[in-house]
């Protein structure tokens, strides 16, 4: 039995840039309220990652396009994440590597426009979904907005631990921090900067910065905000 009852077809967008924890705490929500979890990040993942090993040029807005049908035939995207040919692909997704080319393919507004309609309508009955741009462009009418931040060196600490799966570092590990943190900031510097749905938060979202808030806490604040908006209620 859940704690809380979301109102009918509720739409939870929580947006930010990388290592801010969007994920966790989308899918930490989720249980919480009982509404599907949706990662738009692997839809952009994915496309990079199969455009790439197909040998398309990802900056080559003309041939990505030409072989979009192609590459996203014998996918499915659901709450459990990417199956590709019938099987689940998440984990190979979620590489330093693949993110950077999701966000060469995220920057090219056909990609983001072939990927709209896909992301509405799983959404349609309600969801959280967590990306870039959802509470902007996917979904303008979701009626809770969150765009969670947190300093550049705390996500580049988070994106690591995830990454190497530990919480100690030795000095070999500060440099691939560091180099963690390189690409996290490339990375984000391309999504804030791209002209078609860069980063941003809109206007009515509720900006979370994170730093110095753990998991529980983060969760806490954005479940008492539902409640206190009548988005949720206890049961
Ligand atoms: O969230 P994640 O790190 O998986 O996203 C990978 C990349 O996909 C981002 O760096 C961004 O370029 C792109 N993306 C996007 N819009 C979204 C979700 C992800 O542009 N809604």
């Amino acid at each position: 039995m859940l704690d809380w009852q979301p109102i009918s077809q509720l739409k939870i967008a929580i947006d930010g840039p990388s290592g801010s924890g969007k994920g966790t705490i989308a899918k930490r929500l989720g249980e919480e309220l009982g509404l599907p979890v949706l990662d738009t990040g692997l839809l952009y993942r994915f496309v990079g990652w199969r455009a790439s090993r197909e040998h398309v040029l990802l900056s080559d807005e003309p041939a990505v396009i030409a072989a979009l049908p192609g590459l996203m035939s014998d996918m499915q995207w659901c709450v459990d994440g990417i199956h590709y040919e019938g099987q689940l692909c998440t984990s190979e997704l979620r590489s330093e590597e693949v993110g950077a080319m999701a966000s060469q393919v995220a920057s090219l507004p056909a990609v983001r426009s072939a990927l709209l309609d896909v992301q509405r309508n799983v959404a349609s009955q309600g969801a959280i979904m967590d990306g870039r741009d959802i509470g902007t462009v996917v979904l303008p009418d979701a009626q809770a907005k969150f765009f969670l931040t947190a300093s550049v060196r705390e996500r580049a600490r988070r994106r690591w631990a995830q990454l190497s799966n530990k919480d100690k570092m030795d000095v070999r590990d500060k440099d691939s921090m560091a180099q963690v943190q390189f690409d996290l900031e490339q990375r984000d510097k391309r999504d804030a900067e791209r002209s078609c749905a860069p980063l941003l938060a809109a206007d009515d979202a509720l900006v979370v910065d994170s730093t110095v808030l753990n998991v529980d806490q983060v969760v806490d604040r954005l479940l008492a905000i539902l409640h206190r908006r009548q988005l949720i209620r206890p049961t």
